[in-house]
């Protein structure tokens, strides 16, 4: 029979895990809420996905997502600001007695980005730039043809890069970070800022207000899509990459939030090497995050 895989992707309220084929295709799925202050719960937890979705194939491997940084030398998870159950953790360790099976930890927003390099948008390219817009904002780099960890495992915090050098105070301490501007959370301080007062608002109660004609909203998503359009210019100066590939649950908004990225990379970004390199939206989103699990543990083993 032919080898199968298991991704799981460890989020701060849902856990997802998906068995996927040897080139990634997804076979079956399951999802469970995520424990976040007992470790053994969240052990339980994955250790249930898995079996659920073991079936009677034969598992070559499991890969997990972690919210949080990883250090590459010890595999242990150094924080995780929403699952506070994970910090010092060798989750790897524990998930391999746990399951019997090879198993492989990485930052979940690299899975996802190698998941969108091996299967979805970044396929074939050499050079990638992945960005997950969600809650806060995540990114992974390929680089010749290699995730790139840097020398501890902790690359790739573009979120955590200043747009803004007084601006809105970060969860990570400092100030100014671009996912104060670029991410759901990040959208509703823009609203607020515009006096959009509604005590409901959401990200995506705004995108839907602002596809229906609404001006304020849809002046909310071209701030945004500014701010984001900056990150990208910085990126493509710095990396002359192939392809920046956007997903998250942000992208919802997808193309309203791009064109106007794209018209501000095209006022800040060197021409030529921005027009090496298309922005385009995510092919695997919201399955990114598994499929890159699955494929790491794959090429793991
Ligand atoms: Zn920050």
């Amino acid at each position: 029979m032919a080898a199968h895989y298991i991704g799981i992707d460890i989020g701060g309220t849902n856990i997802k895990a998906a068995r996927t084929t040897h080139v990634g295709a997804i076979v079956s799925a399951a999802s469970a809420t995520t424990p976040t202050t007992s470790l053994d719960d969240l052990v339980a937890t994955v250790t249930k996905l898995v079996e659920t979705l073991r079936g009677s194939t034969a598992i070559q491997g499991v890969g997990v997502g972690i919210p949080g940084l990883l250090t590459a030398a010890t595999r242990t998870v150094q924080t995780s600001p929403n699952i506070p159950c994970l910090k010092g953790v060798h989750l790897e360790g524990l998930l391999l007695t746990a399951l019997s099976l090879p198993v492989v930890t990485e930052n979940d927003a690299n899975a996802a980005a190698y998941g969108e390099w091996i299967s979805g948008a970044g396929r074939g390219r050499q050079h990638m730039v992945y960005l997950t817009l969600g809650t806060g904002l995540g990114c992974g780099l390929v680089i010749a043809g290699k995730l790139y960890r840097g020398i501890s495992g902790y690359a790739g915090e573009m979120g955590h890069t200043v747009v803004e050098p007084d601006g809105r105070t970060c969860g990570c301490g400092s100030r100014g970070c671009l996912e104060t501007r670029v991410s759901a959370t990040g959208i509703v301080l823009t609203a607020r800022e515009h006096g959009i007062g509604d005590p409901s608002l959401s990200a995506s109660s705004l995108y839907q207000a602002a596809v229906s004609g609404d001006s304020g909203a849809l002046s909310v998503f071209q701030e945004t899509g500014r701010f984001l359009g900056i990150a990208c210019a910085n990126l493509i100066n710095l990396l002359n990459p192939e392809v920046i590939v956007i997903g998250g649950g942000v992208m919802a908004s997808g193309e309203l939030l791009l064109t106007s990225a794209r018209e501000e990379v095209r006022r800040r970004a060197f021409g030529p090497s921005a027009a090496d390199c298309p922005i385009v939206q995510s092919q695997l989103w919201p399955d990114a995050g598994t499929i890159g699990g699955a494929m790491l543990a794959r090429d793991a083993s």
